[in-house]
């Protein structure tokens, strides 16, 4: 028995309007992002009584504290780390997972570590229902990244901190990318780290308002 079943999916249209009128509207065109977001079932990745939300453009609570993040957000981030195919993408903060589905998707390995062991648990039990085998996970503090599975090609940190991590930095392949929301607690921009002839280019894409990056490079709890 699966857990998810394409053709009985009544949130199909809902996702279809999603794509189109939140995130191709406003601008994201990489096709395989777009795709990746109407195929993967992101009410799975909420609590049922959530379910009918699932598709809102706004971002909702998945427990302790922490939310699943809006559907452009995750298209903007997503679409900055220039996934191809082959990439090893390590990802800060699991949360639901939803974002570790869409990483599933667009790259080869994804390497995810959430600091919430019931989260972290929820999320591998709905991305192994929904197939995916090409996920790692770990409970732990994510803003030492995962030294012994580095470098990798594109980072993703999915909590906002007062900087971008030195061990990320240190563990982003030559020619790798990296995305994360930068500031205080209360708001932040996305910023996005491209490492080129072994230095740091960095740019600011939108602001943001994310939960906490709680870590030793990170916030205080
Ligand atoms: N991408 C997720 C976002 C979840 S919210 C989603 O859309 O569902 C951010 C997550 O980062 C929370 O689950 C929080 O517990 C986690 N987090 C915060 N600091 C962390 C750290 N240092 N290491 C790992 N996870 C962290």
């Amino acid at each position: 028995m699966s857990l998810y079943s394409p053709e009985r999916d009544i949130y199909r249209r809902a996702r279809e309007r999603m794509v189109s009128q939140q995130i191709a509207a406003r601008g994201i065109t990489d096709e395989r992002v777009l795709e990746a977001m109407r195929r993967i079932p992101r009410h799975l990745f909420v609590e049922e009584a959530l379910r009918d939300q699932a598709y809102a453009d706004h971002p909702l609570p998945i427990g302790y504290g922490q939310t699943i993040s809006q559907p452009y957000i995750v298209a903007l981030m997503t679409e900055a780390l220039e996934l191809r195919g082959p990439e090893k993408v390590l990802e800060v903060g699991t949360g639901s997972g939803y974002q570790t589905a869409i990483l599933a998707e667009l790259a080869r390995w994804v390497y995810s570590i959430e600091r919430h062991a019931p989260l972290l648990e929820r999320a591998r039990r709905v991305l192994e229902a929904l197939g995916y085998d090409n996920v790692f996970f770990r409970v732990g503090d994510g803003t030492r990244g995962w030294p012994e599975a580095a470098p990798f090609d594109a980072i993703i940190v999915t909590a906002a901190g007062p900087r971008v991590p030195e061990p990320l930095l240190e563990q982003l392949a030559e020619g790798g990318r990296l995305v994360m929301p930068v500031g205080d607690e209360w708001s932040q921009v996305l910023v996005k780290v491209v490492k080129r002839g072994g230095t740091f280019h960095r740019q600011t894409l939108e602001p943001v308002r994310f939960v906490k990056l709680v870590g030793e490079y990170g916030f205080e709890e």
